[in-house]
């Protein structure tokens, strides 16, 4: 290993217990070349960007670990759809250590596929380059949409084949985290009745993500109820742009409040509730409507690791957890309420307002209407009356959208905003363009396929703006024909 200095590492993870973690070096691979590097990005956290076009694929495979780094692969439990695994971590991801950035953020440098670690059990410590990419796009439109996330800085190829149902390029994806600390971190030490590991991970999580909470009369309680938030918050923005993560297990649910773990995830094209795509959840655990009541299911497996913690006497603290869990329910709602009253222009909140986003809804489902289309065409009808047709055109028959129409202009009436101020409002949260599932997939399929990566580049390029027109890449706006619509998502 040559030394490199691009990362100016201050880690603060690799000083706690060791039964935290294992030290694990990633494993060199054969041929490794830079698809690409993020450099916004790598210059918003302080890297040497420089360095980092010039030994980015030897660093981002893994075979370059560079200077300050102390890799290791973290320590996690967690409920896979219901049901509980005391020991998972980190089987394929490496964390390199953390870097500050330019505000003075924290942030984790993981690498994601960079060979086996003591958690690997059965698998290969590898990554196909599908599921690289599709995290790449993701990751990066949901920070673009304003959605907290995880974030790409790096993929690479690595020149050795991985083996899945099919022989598949191998890669490794580099993600930045507020950190990678999950629900399933907590369980791993509770499983093991270890408080006083639990006491340490939470301390550590305290003082990183929620420092002012050290102030509280009871910290442990009062992180509780911070995680909650900032958990009912972002399922709430999931579901105001159509996104499905697709495998809610505790151990892909952050402490920060950071969407983790792209795997099979897809945004919704035509509205339904019911959606799933990932091809393991046979049974629609995960489908986009049942997220805010996963999200709650899992909030409380963490209340359970903190009640030792919470109140020395247990009925008290079993009280305690479980207001906070009940008020979970009102914190989703109110934050669900308010971002679909902004979708349909409303500046001011009203009794009736729940109805009529509801019928709303209710009739997209019915009309087979395009989630995403539909909220930027009344986006576009709020400030122009001409737009009607292009947003009756969203519902499988033209007049079904009428009487809706005259209660939401009736409903207008009643709020201060101008015309104009609203449209430019709603264009602020009601997207032109997501990452279609079909787009992600063909992108997938030309660099597996040919190495071309012009696809790759091009959806990341459109999703970096995805609240402006853009008319150069109309076409991206559209849900799929029939022929190309994707009906399953892989892991
Ligand atoms: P996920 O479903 O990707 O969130 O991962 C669940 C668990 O399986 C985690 O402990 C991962 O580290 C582990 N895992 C997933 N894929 C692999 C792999 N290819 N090799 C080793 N461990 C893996
Ligand atoms: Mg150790
Ligand atoms: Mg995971």
């Amino acid at each position: 290993n040559r030394p490199s200095a691009a990362f100016a590492f201050d880690n603060s993870y690799a000083g706690l217990p060791q039964r935290f973690f294992a030290a694990q070096m990633p494993t060199q691979v054969a041929e490794p070349w830079l698809i690409k590097l993020n450099e916004p990005l790598a210059a918003e956290l302080g890297l040497d960007v420089e360095a980092l076009r010039r030994d980015g694929a030897a660093i981002f495979s893994g075979n370059l670990v560079p200077e300050g780094a102390q890799p290791l692969a973290m320590a996690y439990a967690g409920h896979q759809f219901g049901g509980f695994s005391p020991q998972l971590g980190d089987g394929r991801a490496i964390l390199l250590g953390e870097v500050i950035d330019r505000s003075g953020r924290r942030f984790d440098i993981q690498l994601k596929g960079a060979g086996p670690t003591p958690f690997s059990r059965r698998g290969d410590g590898r990554a196909a380059i599908g599921p690289v990419l599709r995290e790449y796009i993701i990751s990066e439109a949901m920070f673009a949409l304003g959605i907290p996330a995880t974030r790409a800085l790096a993929a690479v190829t690595t020149g050795e084949p991985v083996y899945r149902e099919e022989v598949l390029p191998g890669a490794v994806f580099t993600r930045v985290a507020a950190s990678h600390i999950r629900v399933g971190t907590f369980q791993y030490f509770a499983a093991r009745g270890d408080t006083d590991g639990v006491r340490a991970l939470t301390n550590y999580v305290i003082d990183r993500h929620y420092p002012a909470l050290k102030e509280a009369d009871n910290p442990y309680l009062a992180l509780f109820e911070a995680v909650s938030e900032r958990q009912a918050a972002l399922i709430a923005r999931w579901l105001h742009v159509g996104f499905i993560h697709g495998v809610m297990n505790t151990d892909n649910m952050t402490v920060s409040g950071e969407t983790i773990d792209f795997g099979p995830c897809a945004f919704m094209d035509a509205y339904d509730p019911a959606t799933v795509f990932s091809s393991i959840d046979q049974h629609g655990r995960y489908a986009y409507a049942n997220q805010p009541g996963i999200g709650q299911w899992n909030l409380a497996r963490l209340g359970e690791t903190l009640l030792p913690l919470i109140d020395d006497e247990p009925d008290a603290a079993v009280d305690k957890a479980n207001a906070v869990i009940r008020a979970y329910g009102e914190r989703f709602q109110t934050h669900w309420l308010a971002g679909m009253r902004e979708k349909i222009g409303l500046a001011r909140e009203e009794d009736g307002d729940l109805e009529l986003v509801q019928t709303l809804l209710s009739l997209m489902q019915a009309q087979g209407a395009d989630f995403t289309l539909t909220f930027r065409r009344l986006s576009d009808l709020a400030g122009d009356e001409a737009a009607e047709p292009d947003f009756a055109a969203s519902f499988r028959e033209a007049e079904a959208s009428r009487t809706w129409l005259s209660q939401w202009r009736e409903r207008l009436s009643r709020d201060p905003q101008t015309a104009g101020a609203r449209a430019a409002a709603m264009r602020k949260v009601n997207p032109a363009f997501i990452p279609r599932n079909h787009r992600v997939e063909q992108a997938i399929e030309a660099a597996v396929e040919s190495g071309d990566f012009s696809l790759f580049e091009a959806l990341l390029t459109v999703l970096a703006r995805p609240y402006d027109d853009q008319p150069d890449f109309a076409p991206y706006r559209e849900p799929p024909k029939p022929h190309e619509r994707v009906l399953a998502t892989f892991c």
